[in-house]
């Protein structure tokens, strides 16, 4: 693989969810790339989509929810031409997940050691059950946990814990992807940021790429080099972290996201909210879908929908920007 051929390339990807109303476009035409090493964020709202894509990515997309356009490819391979078999060994040994929930990742009537052992041998089948419990133990050790807490069953350990061991069976088979979909999101601040230091560590000692989803702007611009912003389904933003705290031209959603982190002084703690809430995806505006909150709206958001397209170091999708556009292609993160 070429160093600069992306771990994980999406393109043109569309998910729809079918209800009894008809089909509901969950993720329209995104297109991202994560790089070995990398790590990338991807941040909007609840029901932005972006939960949906990850699923999509690990071929896990349940309840009536599909693929409709476009592919993803991890390490080159298209995962939906994949076999079933041929998915099950690629699923943990080239591409993993780390979900919300620690508690509903683990089996709660087995112990920490019987899930590693089990994920271990199931993918590793040369590995004896001595070699899976010493594997386990240094995985463990990795997430600094003692290894004598294997023998604990999940409702033993402690929420920031039982993270770390799901965190922990994501890398056992040295996946080159590791897709976390907001998994700090149930800890309280302190065990999330004892777990955010645990992830950037692992990933510079272990060497992976992840794709890490939050609703949390503070989170993805300490952990993350590139951010893609999700609005109703679609990415409107792609940019650097860096460049996403400059004073360079921003989509007004990413702005509104940007000043919702709180903001705090000696005398004051302020938060300045998006006014609104997301769009129902079944209803979407038309036009651009964020104007019925959009302090920037002119005649034509409610009509055209913008396309993505580079302005100074950003890929934006807003109308605001026509004349500083640089008519091309969207870029890929
Ligand atoms: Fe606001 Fe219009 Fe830009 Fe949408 S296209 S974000 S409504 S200015």
């Amino acid at each position: 693989m070429l160093a600069d051929t992306p771990v994980l390339e999406v393109k043109d990807l569309s998910v729809a969810y079918e209800t009894r109303q008809g089909s509901v476009q969950a993720v329209s035409d995104v297109n991202l790339s994560v790089f070995r090493n990398e790590i990338v964020g991807l941040i909007g709202e609840s029901g932005s989509g972006k939960s949906t894509l990850a699923y999509a990515i690990m071929r896990l997309l349940r309840g009536g929810a599909g693929v409709t356009s476009g592919t993803i490819r991890v390490l080159e391979e298209d995962v939906y031409a994949l076999s079933p078999e041929t998915l099950r060994q690629f699923r943990w040994n080239k591409m993993s997940m780390v979900f919300q929930s620690a508690m509903s990742a683990l089996n709660p009537v087995l112990t920490i050691e019987q899930q590693m052992v089990d994920t271990l041998r199931s993918h590793r089948s040369q590995l004896s059950p001595a070699q899976a419990r010493q594997r386990a133990a240094e995985l463990l050790q990795l997430v600094h946990i003692r290894p004598d807490r294997m023998r604990s069953f999940p409702h033993e350990l402690s929420g920031g814990m039982r993270q770390r061991v799901v965190i922990a069976i994501a890398i056992a088979l040295n996946p080159a992807l590791v897709v976390m979909d907001e998994p700090t999101t149930a800890l309280d601040v302190v065990v999330q940021r004892s777990i955010l230091d645990e992830i950037q560590a692992l990933q510079r000692i272990v060497g992976f790429s992840i794709l890490f989803i939050s609703h949390d702007f503070s989170l993805v611009a300490e952990l993350c080099s590139r951010v893609a912003v999700m609005y109703a389904g679609r990415v409107v933003e792609l940019a650097t972290t860096q460049g996403l705290f400059s004073s360079s031209a921003h989509h007004p959603y990413t702005e509104g996201l940007r000043k919702a982190v709180p903001r705090v002084t000696a005398a004051d703690v302020s938060i300045e909210g998006i006014p609104g809430t997301p769009p129902d995806p079944a209803r979407l505006p038309a036009g651009c879908a964020f104007h019925p909150r959009c302090a920037y709206k002119m005649a034509e958001c409610t009509t055209t929908r913008p396309s993505l397209r580079t302005v100074e170091n950003a890929t934006i999708a807003c109308h605001l920007f026509a004349d500083k556009s640089i008519a091309q292609e969207p870029r890929h993160v």
